[in-house]
């Protein structure tokens, strides 16, 4: 998306206007200058509403004139009712907004298009947002995650919302890693990705290191007996790509080595795979 920067300019502006005269206002009360820390603060919590209240009102302005009746799924036909207020979770936070909706079929179903089109479920969380709970559900435990969002997103969000979207995204990563499993498997895919192989790097480097995890407490499919933790393997792959390190820019252990007439080198273009215990079991050969 390309910005329009006179505009965006004007706005910071106005931002800037606006904490001016609070500051100033502030020193003629009491004498007192708030810290660059505080005015931080202030600053991305207005900007967080700004943001809120932009998306909001885009989501908004991208409702059309309402047709009368449109096409249901079912093949029926569903009737205008109303313009009709949603609520989404974004990384905003609580974003609410209009659309026309549309119910009256004889399926039962009701439908706004707008959701539709910009996949949004009204009281959930918006594909924006899901992405970096789900980057804190994987990075932290779910009790600790919502204390790390709340000081990046400024707002709170709940452990069960945490743990539910991580997993969401876990079961999305599943079905990748089927697809990828079955290509492996499939000669037809991978004789078409020999003669087609696109780029190929001149040489390509792996690393692969392997940690134990402790999984949470939960009941074994085959037992009925109580949860109990569990230990499983957890490996990490990464590939990577080489390049030669300029003179100016070597570490200490780097200029030693060139000393010693070796090549200084690090890694490019690093893509990183975590093997869980799932895929690590059904790719045994692999790993
Ligand atoms: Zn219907």
């Amino acid at each position: 998306m390309n910005y329009n920067t006179e505009a965006i300019n004007q706005m910071a502006q106005q931002l800037a206007e606006m904490f001016k005269s609070e500051v100033t206002a502030q020193q003629e009360s009491d004498g007192s200058t708030p810290t660059i820390a505080h005015i931080e603060a202030d600053m991305r919590e207005a900007l967080r509403q700004i943001g809120n209240q932009a998306l909001g009102l885009f989501l908004s302005s991208m409702q059309a004139k309402p047709e009368k009746e449109i096409a249901c799924s079912c093949g029926g036909r569903l009737r205008y009712q109303r313009m009709r207020e949603a609520l989404v979770i974004s990384v905003f936070g609580r974003t609410v907004y209009a659309r026309a909706y549309y119910a009256g079929c004889s399926c039962k179903e009701g439908k706004a298009p707008i959701d539709e089109q910009f996949g949004l479920k009204p009281g959930a969380v918006t594909a924006g947002l899901a992405i970096l709970l789900a980057l804190a559900g994987i990075e932290f435990s779910y009790d600790k995650s919502p204390k790390w969002l709340q000081a990046y997103l400024l707002f709170d969000i709940s452990e069960n919302t945490v743990r539910s979207e991580t997993e969401q995204m876990g079961a999305l990563q599943e079905k990748r890693e089927d697809v990828l499993i079955q290509q492996s498997q499939d000669e037809q895919y991978l004789q078409g990705r020999q003669r087609n192989p696109g780029r190929i790097a001149p040489r390509l480097y792996g690393s692969i290191d392997a940690a134990k995890v402790r999984i949470e407490p939960r009941p074994k499919q085959d037992e009925e007996k109580e949860a109990h933790e569990d230990w499983r393997d957890m490996k990490m792959l990464c590939w990577f790509e080489v390049e030669t390190v300029p003179p100016s820019q070597r570490s200490k252990r780097q200029r030693k080595k060139a000393a010693r007439e070796q090549i200084a080198l690090r890694a490019r273009k690093v893509r990183e795979i975590i093997m869980g215990y799932r895929l690590h079991s059904q790719c045994g050969s692999v790993s």
